[in-house]
């Protein structure tokens, strides 16, 4: 064994991981990244078809955003946020304000998802209280919903896999059963139909709303569940239904923003606002740990009052607003202006779909392949007529991951859920390699 894998394995506790199966599956020590590409100390290179856990918007090593952090490293590394300020994070907000849906113009920066998921939750249920609507002191979520693994993210989420052993540390959160359209309780499909399955919604609105402070959504696409896709008007319909109750819009763009389901926000394609809304993962490009809760001026607004009042919002970390996160943020921002990606993307998203479904749609174990934008699922299933699953001891797809590594690609699937979710940048050429490997991987493990 390689001694840095022994020396890995000495010291170092991965995330989310049994760590008995490195054991089988040692940890692959990286020395560079290039593009959608990664290369580890013995040489060997690797398609990175995950963008590293979602986060990485445009290539490893991007010229663009390297030259942006090694200039900004030689003036500032980072300065107490409170009461002082830096060039980077003000044109980042210029930035944004002209990309972000309309009315969202306050920005609370962070340092991860869940952080500015809990920077939310605690924003709304203040704004409620000082606004006099004291009573609402609740949350609600979907089911199958995912937000960050800290206390309260855990507790507007439902996956079991990450919450269970920890509910009696947990707030108690309203969960609505979310939509889910390859197996739909009313037998509809997701491309035709009125998005029925919220009743769940106004059930739980008509006993809940008036103790409700706000409802946290992903939206169109609930990530961790297994890239999971509804439509549109199902967060048109949500938008309606809190104004009219009085209850907050929180949404988390986490994975989708940036132009990852194809529009720069998943939130464009309902055209609605949210009241907050949570962004991290592909703001700095992968680069940096940077989050951001932004928020209305109608919220701010309730904060704004004499210190004496005690109505500040008092929420901090360490390296809020860190100058190196906003110039790679700024720099992504420069990229998907100047070279057209979303433009460029489009093209390259028909094709990579198409080129899915060719290769892969008629396996036998194929349940449905779903798309928005870049990202392509493919649902592994036991049975395609009763869309019944594979036994999960038989972990089917972990089985499928391992396959794929010893290929060369970098696949980490969520359940016998395999993804696809690149750079928006990557190449046709890489797109078939990855498709040729992912379908080699499935035949191996599922003949
Ligand atoms: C990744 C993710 C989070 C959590 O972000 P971290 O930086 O991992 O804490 C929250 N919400 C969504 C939708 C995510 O995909």
């Amino acid at each position: 064994m390689n001694k840095l894998v022994e020396e890995d394995l000495k010291y170092i506790w991965h995330p989310c991981s049994q760590m008995k199966d490195y054991e089988t599956l040692p940890p692959i020590v990286i020395d560079h990244g290039k593009g959608s590409y990664l290369y580890d100390v013995d040489g060997n290179e690797y398609i990175d078809i995950i963008s590293s856990w979602w986060c990485n918007l445009l290539g490893h090593c991007n010229p663009v955003i390297n030259a942006a952090v090694k200039e900004q490293l030689d003036k500032l590394e980072h300065v107490i946020f409170a009461n002082l300020s830096h060039e980077p994070a003000i044109k980042l907000c210029q930035e944004l304000v002209k990309v972000l849906p309309p009315g969202l113009s306050k920005f609370n920066f962070m340092d991860n998802g869940s952080s500015a998921v809990e920077c939310a939750l605690k924003m709304a249920f203040q704004y409620q209280a000082q606004i006099g609507q004291t009573k609402r002191t609740r949350f609600m979520c979907l089911s199958g919903g995912y937000h960050g693994e800290t206390i309260g993210a855990l507790s507007v989420g439902s996956m079991d896999l990450y919450a269970k052993i920890y509910k009696p540390m947990l707030m108690d959160t309203i969960h609505i059963q979310a939509p889910d359209c390859y197996r739909c309780p009313y037998g509809l499909q997701r491309d035709d139909c009125q998005c029925e399955c919220f009743e769940y919604a106004e059930k739980n609105f008509t006993h809940y709303s008036k103790v409700t402070a706000a409802i946290i959504v992903e939206p169109l696409l609930q990530g961790s569940a297994g890239m999971r896709i509804y439509p549109p008007l199902y967060l048109k319909k949500l938008r309606k239904l809190c104004d009219s109750a009085g209850v907050l819009l929180i949404v988390d763009e986490i994975a989708t923003g940036f132009g990852r389901t194809g529009k720069m926000f998943a939130c464009d394609y309902a055209q609605i606002s949210p009241d907050l809304m949570c962004v991290s993962k592909g703001l700095t490009g992968g680069y940096m740990p940077m989050s951001i809760s932004i928020t209305t001026k109608k919220i701010y607004d309730a904060f704004y009052a004499d210190y004496s009042e005690g109505k500040a919002f008092m929420h901090s970390h360490t390296y809020s607003g860190n100058p190196l996160g906003c110039s790679a943020a700024l720099a992504v921002q420069k990229i998907l202006r100047e070279d057209k990606i979303l433009e460029k993307a489009q093209p390259m998203a028909k094709y990579l779909n198409n080129k899915i479904r060719e290769r892969i749609a008629e396996h036998k174990n194929v349940g449905e392949i779903r798309h928005i934008g870049l990202i392509n699922a493919i649902e592994i299933v036991a049975d395609k007529v009763d869309k019944k699953p594979f036994a999960p001891q038989l972990r089917i797809g972990y089985q499928i991951y391992k396959t794929a590594l010893k290929n060369g690609l970098l696949l980490r699937p969520l359940g016998d859920i395999l993804y696809f979710n690149p750079p928006l940048n990557i190449d046709q050429g890489t797109l078939d390699k990855a498709v040729e490997k992912c379908a080699a991987a499935m035949e191996a493990v599922l003949s």
